[in-house]
């Protein structure tokens, strides 16, 4: 992949109209998902996307703490997103801010429509995620890490969780938006966005900035078919895990 340009780029696509990492507008970058990376937690995995690396534990149901949190007729998720100190270019402090807890919340609610959460009454369900290099687009690699330490958890879901960005630059539509696209300024709009897949149900959609319906619903296709290549790699990853164990032990 070519070298970018230090600091801010003057423009964000190339001559020949490619993004300045090489992609086209609808490519995704390069992911890279291992599952089952934690052996203290009941679910884990490690999704890199691009140069994003996140982690996600999964642990539970169990006990809820504090107690006054639990609900006698369902269980809950409660879902904990943080950036390392050194997740990012200026050293990040270790106090969670508002977007951490914003975050947090929005991934609970996009994964909560795949669990049966009624079934696990006074329960909770804890996902832990740590971004430890940041790069665009990490509510929606953390999603989809989440799911995926979900699914390793073993408890049954409806659907996985798939998460993807899409924006525009310039006005042009544009694919999972790394770090320096999400920044620029000129005709631009991030929109993170999670589906459930076999369902095609939508559990998360943000926007940050300015579209037309008619950029809304080009953005929106471009999100489900870039979530398609997402949602594949998943399955790869759960694949490859759960063949290893049947040959290997786990
Ligand atoms: N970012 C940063 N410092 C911060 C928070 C975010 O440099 O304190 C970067 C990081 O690369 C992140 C990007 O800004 O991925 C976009 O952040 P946003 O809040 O839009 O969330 P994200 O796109 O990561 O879901």
């Amino acid at each position: 992949m070519p070298l970018l340009p230090e600091g801010h780029p003057e423009k964000i696509f190339r001559e020949d109209g490619l993004r300045l990492d090489g992609r086209k507008p609808d490519d995704l970058r390069d992911l890279r998902i291992e599952i089952g990376v934690l052996k203290n937690a009941d679910g884990s995995a490690m999704v890199c996307h691009g140069k994003n690396r996140i982690i996600a534990g999964a642990y539970g149901p169990r006990e809820v703490h504090p107690r006054h949190l639990a609900q006698s007729d369902t269980g809950i998720l409660q879902v904990q997103y943080r950036m390392s100190t050194f997740s990012v270019g200026e050293r990040k402090s270790p106090v969670p801010g508002r977007r951490e807890k914003e975050i947090s919340m929005v991934i609970q609610h996009a994964l909560e429509p795949v669990l049966f959460l009624e079934q696990y009454p006074n329960s909770t369900i804890d996902i832990f995620i740590q971004v430890m290099t940041a790069d665009g687009g990490t509510r929606c690699a953390s999603i989809t890490a989440a799911a995926l330490a979900l699914a390793d958890m073993g408890i049954p879901m409806r659907d996985l969780v798939t998460g993807v960005a899409v924006g525009k630059v310039d006005n042009k539509p544009i694919l999972d938006l790394a770090d320096y696209e999400d920044k620029w300024e000129e005709g631009a709009a991030d929109m993170p966005v999670a589906v459930m897949m076999n369902e095609k149900k939508i559990t998360l959609l943000q926007l940050d900035g300015q579209v037309g319906i008619d950029e809304y619903e080009r953005m929106l296709d471009l999100a489900i078919k870039g979530a398609e290549g997402v949602y594949e790699a998943q399955k790869e990853a759960l694949r490859k895990k759960y063949t290893s164990e049947i040959v290997g032990g786990r």
